[in-house]
């Protein structure tokens, strides 16, 4: 499939006719292209958002919601069409993308369509003087930067938001995984969505997703990516004092008491370790075991994850390809810097070759690797592949301190039946999203975001509708 941008309502190739080649990571080989975009394309994006602001800005909120509610219910329609496209272009098994992705990408778009119009503004009442009241206007154009692992369900994370807010859009999917994106912008030309209001341009990070920050046009910038990019972004946004919202990494503690019930939390444990092949922000890729079941849940653990088929994500597997060839050369070296740092494997540790079809796909064997220092290199920076350590514990103060020993904050599962326990663990552990006796519940209405350098501001509910407009106190003398 060749990808197109979408500018000014029109599906178009770059300007300088260039094109970027598309893999399909599950046999390793290019399936499409996409354009090679520069700041050329994104001067014609910014310019097409500007002129859209003043009507949809102003257009009634029951009208924004109908549009917004047309995109949501065309995927819906298209839905098998966008789980195939999700499941070839990533990487991720066709039940993943029909389980979540799609459905989770629709689920957004309405969401937000719906609390654009829920929206409260605040009323402060001072004795004696008067009222305040808190007007929430719109920004103008903002730039929505998303990364490969969850195409469409990140792309529409933040362009949702953004639009119910009333500004226009000109935002950048990974270049790694365009496609969905792609489809979501032919509905719109399909629909007729108003001109200019999103536009679509794809390319390089560098060429441009840079060029969207650093535009003075640009009133703000909401990105999900690696925190090395987040720097840089933070870095230009700070510099013309824009509004930024940064959703990075994270090295996910996910820590099991000696009072559970081994088996719900294995289960929980086989998908916040390994679903859409450990490539989800959210996993939990340091597992912190009390020692007195450490020998149990390690021996069931690995059983458990050797039954996972690999392989064909078009076919019944619970694993499938890494996003690309560089991602999976990035994994294996952690894995051997594991073997260096005195880890073992306990299970997996390999490049997984499928026959037929896929046999030059970027498949890895879900691993699962003990005996590491906690402050290693391995324990605290971010693999975002199928790789966790098993590490033990004896208590509370121990495992806090662990856990809390990265640079990130992101998310934290905390397995056990003692309440109390449970309430002062998620209280101590330094993480934006703390998820007791569980993993990726998710309910939209949530702040959803990471401390230190896991990213800065919160996105989801209402908090994404306040980075997306900006306050105005009026004060009214009696
Ligand atoms: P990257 O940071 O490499 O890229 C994210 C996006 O930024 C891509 O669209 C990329 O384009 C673009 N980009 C790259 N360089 C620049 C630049 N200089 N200026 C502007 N944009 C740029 O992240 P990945 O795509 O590799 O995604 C994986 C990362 O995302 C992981 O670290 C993961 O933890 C994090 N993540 C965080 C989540 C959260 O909510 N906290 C959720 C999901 C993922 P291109 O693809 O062309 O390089």
């Amino acid at each position: 499939m060749n990808v197109l941008n979408y500018i000014n309502g029109t599906l178009r190739p770059a300007v300088s006719g260039k094109a970027i080649d598309n893999y399909n990571p599950s046999i390793g080989a290019v399936y499409g292209t996409l354009p090679d975009s520069d700041s050329e394309d994104v001067q014609l994006a910014i310019e097409a958002a500007e002129a859209a602001f003043e009507s949809w800005s102003k257009m009634p909120m029951e009208t924004r919601f109908d549009w917004l509610m047309k995109i949501a219910n065309e995927i819906e329609l298209q839905k098998e069409e966008f789980i195939l496209a999700e499941s070839i272009d990533n990487g991720k098994p066709t039940w993943l993308a029909s389980m979540s992705d799609i459905p989770r990408a629709v689920s957004n778009i309405k969401f937000f369509a719906a609390a654009q119009m829920n929206f409260p503004s605040e009323s402060h009442h001072t004795p004696g003087q008067g009222i305040n009241y808190t007007l929430r206007k719109p920004l103008g154009v903002v730039g929505c930067i998303s990364p490969w692992n969850l195409p469409l369900y990140l792309f529409t994370w933040k362009i949702a938001p953004a639009l119910a807010a009333g500004n226009t859009v000109v935002a950048k999917p990974s270049e790694i995984t365009p496609v969905t994106a792609f489809l979501l912008t032919k509905i719109c030309e399909k629909i007729n969505f108003p001109k200019g209001v999103l536009n679509v341009v794809h390319g390089l990070g560098p060429k441009v997703g840079q060029p969207i920050v650093e535009s003075k046009r640009i009133k703000a910038v909401a990105f999900t990516g690696g925190t090395q990019t987040g720097r840089i972004i933070n870095k230009v946004c700070a510099e013309q004092f824009k509004k930024v919202s940064l959703e990075l990494g994270g090295k996910n503690p996910n820590i099991i008491f000696d009072d559970v019930n081994i088996d719900e939390v294995i289960e929980t444990t086989v998908k916040s370790s390994f679903n859409n092949q450990g490539q989800i922000c959210l996993c939990g890729s340091r597992i912190f075991i009390h020692k007195n079941i450490y020998e149990t849940f390690k021996v069931r653990f690995v059983e458990r994850i050797q039954k996972l088929q690999i392989g064909d994500p078009l076919t019944d597997v619970n694993i499938g390809a890494v996003v690309s060839a560089s991602h999976l050369e990035k994994i294996l070296g952690y894995i051997e810097l594991a073997k260096q740092e005195g880890g073992t494997i306990l299970t997996g540790g390999k490049r997984f070759v499928p026959e037929g079809r896929c046999e030059s796909g970027y498949f890895i064997e879900p691993t699962i690797i003990e005996g590491l220092d906690y402050q290693c290199r391995v324990n605290q920076e971010e693999i975002f592949g199928p790789v966790v350590t098993l590490t033990p514990f004896e208590t509370e103060e121990e495992v806090i301190m662990m856990a809390n020993s990265t640079l990130f904050g992101l998310a934290c599962s905390i397995w056990t039946k003692d309440i109390e326990r449970g309430h002062r663990m998620a209280e101590a552990i330094e993480s934006g999203i703390i998820w007791v006796n569980s993993w990726m519940v998710r309910d939209l209405r949530t702040p959803f975001g990471g401390m230190k350098e896991s990213g800065i501001g919160r996105e989801g509910g209402f908090e994404a509708m306040r980075f997306f407009t900006e306050p105005k106190n009026v004060f009214v003398k009696y």
